[in-house]
Order: structure tokens, then sequence, then C-alpha cells
């Protein structure tokens, strides 16, 4: 019998979830509680509630190769970082070239899911939506919850006292859509993740004054890396991977460090951090040192106290008549539709055996799709999660024994301890590449480079020192995309494509020198000796 899958919400992760059904011949049906597809990538005027919410000129910053579906590259033309706008409309050719819409219920909330009373013995669940004020009962076989995880803001006004006397305005970074209201205004952006960079770079290009508060600092990334590549792809590939594996986090930190320094010296710019680079997620930012060097953001520690009209600031300084505040603080997750103690999150930690599985019901029939972040773009990860969990639910995969997953899930826990520093927002961080294998290896798809090698060495060495993009799940085993090859072999022409538009004469800019061509040959030599020292 054909089972019967529930995704819940239709955001990036939910539409591949919807494929990956489809993929398994299970039969899924994707309750959206919004009007259309895309959940945070769909721009919306004003914030909606219990939907999460973004700003008119939020840019991606992760690229284009590396956060695309595996079988679906995302076109020649579209640039590297793409605007909200420009990822709807890929989110939308991928809905409507696998056919997902058919599956989706607009408008229509899930508003409970409850263990059915054979659970035990069938796994079902019965779950409750709601069309129109109009409730519907469901069973379904499997649940896939999609719901994100940048919905619920963390808005700690309990840390800042004085706050409920401050005459000016105060906002969360959700409730910010652009800075028009600005003008002139004296404003305070607190906290200095990604929401926290983008809001004061953006806000300092009208505003009279904007501080911008940290209670720690940060370590701040450019998106355009060496050679004007995006970071994601100069960063994540086989070979850096293996690099990595014979320096200790000492030395990567020094390195990395020396690198954020080298373009801005982060103590002289008041932001430097105490913790190392690999102890917070990244803040990617290129126009934050622009903005301090041109004196429209100035860096502030945190914020002790509110007054009436004022900001003191812990070193004793105040800022003078702050005409608004934005608290760009983060998110909390949870799954209020969600009535069961194995989905139960506290201070946002929950026990999930590889961010996926809840590990202590009698059948694994739920799993959580998205539920992380990453190092990196969530889209293919979401999508690798959503292969294994279907093939779970098909009886393809076998997850192990309770008593194991509960001891992988302490390991990660104490893990992520030990690197991260203590804060809400570090407690499902994932390393891109290491967790994208992590999933592969569940359902036996990461590529075998060392037999690459020796069948297709053209596509080993792509595979090996190029961008390890998401395309290489799709070369061997279940879910084999036949066009996967191809895309992998073209993925540097679709990253130069869209900023290379003016061409120059090919005889001028071509220099062929005999030094390249002894790199590749020492590269040949590296190649080998790199996988005989990993998979031998
Ligand atoms: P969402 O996009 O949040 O979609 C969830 C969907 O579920 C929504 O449509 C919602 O309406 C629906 N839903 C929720 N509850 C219910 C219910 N009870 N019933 C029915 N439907 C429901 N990630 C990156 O990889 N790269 C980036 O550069 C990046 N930039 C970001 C920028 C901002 C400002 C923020 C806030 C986040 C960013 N992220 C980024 C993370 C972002 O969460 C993911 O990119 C992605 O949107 C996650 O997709 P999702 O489908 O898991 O969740
Ligand atoms: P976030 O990453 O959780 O950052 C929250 C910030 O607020 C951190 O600096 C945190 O400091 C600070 N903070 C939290 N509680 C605080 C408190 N009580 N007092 C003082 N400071 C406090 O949230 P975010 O920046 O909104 O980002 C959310 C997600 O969206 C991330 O995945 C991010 O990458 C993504 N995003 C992407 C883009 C983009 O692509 N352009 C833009 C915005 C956001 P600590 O580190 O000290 O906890």
């Amino acid at each position: 019998m054909v089972k019967k899958i529930c995704v819940i919400g239709a955001g990036s992760s939910g539409l591949t979830a919807i494929k990956c059904c489809l993929d398994e011949d299970l039969e899924p049906t994707c309750f959206e509680s919004s009007d259309d597809i895309g959940g945070l990538w769909r721009f919306k005027e004003t914030p909606e509630d219990d939907r999460a919410s973004i700003y008119k000129s939020v840019i991606i910053n992760t690229s284009k190769e590396m956060m695309c579906f595996s079988d679906y590259p995302i076109p020649d033309e579209f640039p590297n970082y793409m605007h909200n706008s420009k990822i709807m409309e890929y989110f939308r050719m991928y809905a409507k070239n696998f056919n997902l819409l058919k599956y989706i219920r607009l408008k229509t909330s899930v508003c409970s899911v409850r263990r059915h009373p054979d659970f035990a013995t069938t796994g079902q669940w019965d779950v409750v939506t709601e069309c129109d004020g109009k409730k519907e009962s469901h069973i379904f076989d499997g649940i896939l919850i999609c719901s994100g995880h940048h919905t619920f803001p963390h808005l700690p006004l309990h840390s800042f006292p004085g706050i409920e006397k401050f005459k000016g305005q105060y906002f969360h970074s959700r409730d910010y859509k652009n800075p028009q209201a600005f003008q002139d205004k004296r404003v305070i952006v607190i906290g200095i993740g990604n929401s926290g960079g983008d809001l004061a770079v953006e806000i300092s290009s009208v505003a009279k004054q904007v501080y911008l508060s940290t209670r720690r600092g940060a370590w701040v990334v450019n998106r355009v890396c060496d050679e004007g590549f995006p970071l994601d792809v100069v960063l994540y590939s086989r070979y850096r991977l293996l690099l990595k594996q014979f320096m200790t986090t000492e030395m990567l930190n020094n390195w990395a460090e020396k690198k954020m320094n080298a373009r801005f010296n982060h103590e002289n710019y008041g932001i430097k951090p105490k913790h190392r680079i690999s102890s917070q997620h990244p803040t990617i930012n290129d126009d934050l040192p622009n903005r301090i060097i041109a004196g429209k953001v100035l860096m502030k520690c945190n914020v002790k106290e509110f007054t009436e009209t004022d900001a003191i600031f812990e070193d004793g300084t105040v800022e003078k008549n702050i005409d608004a505040v934005f608290f760009a603080t983060g998110y909390s997750f949870s799954f209020p539709f969600f009535d069961d103690p194995a989905l139960k999150v506290v201070n946002n930690k929950i026990p999930l055996y590889k961010m996926v599985f809840p590990p202590v019901l009698e059948k694994t029939t739920v799993a959580c799709i998205g539920l992380i972040q990453p190092i990196g773009a969530i889209m293919p990860l979401s999508e690798l999660q959503a292969r294994w969990a279907t093939r779970v639910f098909k009886g393809l995969c076998k997850l192990p024994s309770k008593d194991d997953m509960l001891a992988d899930i302490a390991i990660k826990k104490r893990e992520l301890e030990c690197r991260y520093v203590e804060s809400p927002r570090h407690t499902i961080q994932v390393d891109f590449l290491e967790y994208l294998d992590e999933l592969a290896s569940q359902i036996c798809v990461k590529p075998n480079v060392l037999r690459f090698l020796f069948t297709d060495p053209k596509l080993a060495w792509e595979l090996f020192f190029g961008p390890c993009t998401p395309y290489q799940y799709r070369l061997t085993g279940d879910g084999k995309w036949p066009g996967a090859r191809k895309a992998i072999l073209s993925q540097r022409d679709r990253i130069i494509k869209p900023t290379k538009t003016r061409v120059l004469d090919d005889d001028m800019t071509k220099h062929k020198s005999p030094i390249s061509f002894l790199l590749k040959i020492l590269s040949i030599f590296a190649i080998l000796s790199a996988i005989y020292f990993v998979y031998i």
C-alpha cells in the first residue's frame, strides 16, 4: 500500500520534501498556511504572524551553485548571490519542473499532530488542519516537518532594563522592511549576526547615525572571496576538507583570522571578539567595514540600560536622543502544532538523531527537515535529509537502536558545546560539507572519488579540487541523475557567466604559461597522495 505522507510547510525544505516523496513513490500532501510557496524567501510588505519575514533588499549569502537542489541547477545567467526575488523565481521553476504544486494545499494550517491510537503498531499520526475556518481531520503514515526555524523572534527585553520607559520605537529585525522611515534618525542595532550587520549597513545609508551594539563581537567574512569567487565556492572543496584534517583547530583559526584581519583589522574596527573564528556562526558582510570607516556605523558594546531617550552602554558611554532600536537578536524555534513529548523544544534544544529523527518513538515516522543552522546553504542539506527520511519511512533504510541514536546525539551535543560560545543561536549548528557527507553516507550516495579517478579522471579532478556542489550526491546510487556529471563539469562556467558580462578578446586574456602546466602535474601527485591518505 502506498504510504501517505504529510509535509508541513511549502518553503524550500517543504518543496524538496514533496519531490523526495514522489521519487520514492510515497503520496505527499503538503499543507502551507500562507497563500503561496517559498516560505521565508517570499517577500511581503508587512510581516505576518507565524511566518518568517524578510526585508526587501535581502540578498542571500550562500552562492547559487552551492545552494541549488542537486538535480536542478540554477540557470547560468542568475547571479551567484541572488536577491530574494530571484530565489523565489528558482523555487517556482523547481516546483513547476517537478510538478509539485498539485500536492500543495495553500492557506491550510496544520493545527495539531498527535499519535494515532494504534501508533505503536502502525506509526500513524492524526493530523488536524484548518482552511477558511473549516477544520479537517486526516490520518497519515508519516510526517515531514518543514515549518522553518526563523519564524518566532527572540526578543530578550528582560536583558535591557528601562526599555519599557524608552520613548522611541523598538522592533525585532523581522519587522524591518526598508530604511525609509529612518531618514536622519539615530538608530541602535543590537546583535551582530547577519541580520544585525545587514540592517546596520542599510539603515546607515539614510540615518543620521547608526550604532551597532554587540555583547561579544564577531569575525566578519566577505561574500566575495579569493579572485572574486563566492566564499562557499572557495571554502567547500574535498581538497580543502582533506587539508583541514591535517590541521589543528588552532592552525585553522590562525589562518582564517589572519585573512579576516588582512581585510580590516578587527581590533581597530571595534569588532574583535574574545573567541576564535570557529566558535561562532559567521557574520557575512562585505559593506560593514566601509560603513564603519565612513563613520556612518559606530561599533558599541552591549547596552546596559535604556532611559526615555538615551542608551547607556556597559563601558559607561551614553548615546543620547535615540529614535529607534532594532533587536537583531535572532530566533527561537518550536512546533506549536505538534502535541508530542518526542518533539519538545527547550531553549532552542531538541534531541534529534543527526538533526532529523526523534530517537524515542516506537516507530520512526516523523522527521524534521531543515532544522539546522549550517555554515553554508540549507537547501541541499534539507534535500538530503528528505531523501534519507523518505527512505526510512519506506523501510529502505534502517535506523540504529534507540540507545545508539541517543549516544550519537550526546556526542554531537558535547561537540557543539565545546566548540561554540554559549548562545541560543548555536544549538543546531552543522558544518556544510561534513554534514552533507554524513547524510549522503546514510543513503549510500557519497561519491567515491578514488573510483572516479580510474574511471573518469576529469570528473574526479573536479570532484576533488572543485567546489563540492550538491550534484555530487546524484552521481551514483538510488536517485542517480544522468545530468549530474555535466552539471559538475560546467559549474565553473555557470559561476563566471553572470559576472563576465563584458567579454574580453580571448587572445588578450589567456596567458598560457609552462608554470601552470607544471602546477597541474604537481597537483596530480598531490591528489593521488591525498586520496591515498583519506581512502586507503
Ligand atoms: P521556511 O522558509 O521558513 O518555510 C516554512 C514554511 O512552513 C512557511 O511557508 C510557513 O508558512 C509554513 N508553515 C509553518 N508552520 C505551518 C503550519 N503549522 N501549517 C502549515 N504551514 C506552516 N539560509 C541559507 O541557506 N542561505 C542564506 O543566505 C540564508 N539567508 C537568510 C536570511 C534571513 C534574513 C533569514 C531569516 C534566514 C536565512 N536563511 C538562509 C535561513 C532560511 O531559514 C532558509 O534559507 C530557508 O528559508 C529555510 O526554508 P524552510 O522551508 O526550512 O523554512
Ligand atoms: P542570529 O544569527 O541568531 O544572531 C543574533 C545576534 O543577536 C547575535 O549577535 C547574538 O549575540 C545577539 N544576541 C542574542 N541575544 C542577545 C542578548 N540578550 N543581548 C545581546 N545580544 C544578543 O540571528 P540573525 O542575525 O537574525 O540571523 C538568523 C539567520 O538568518 C541566520 O541563519 C543568518 O545567517 C540568516 N541571515 C542571513 C542573511 C543573508 O543571507 N543576507 C541576512 C540576515 C540573516 P551572541 O552571538 O552573543 O549570542
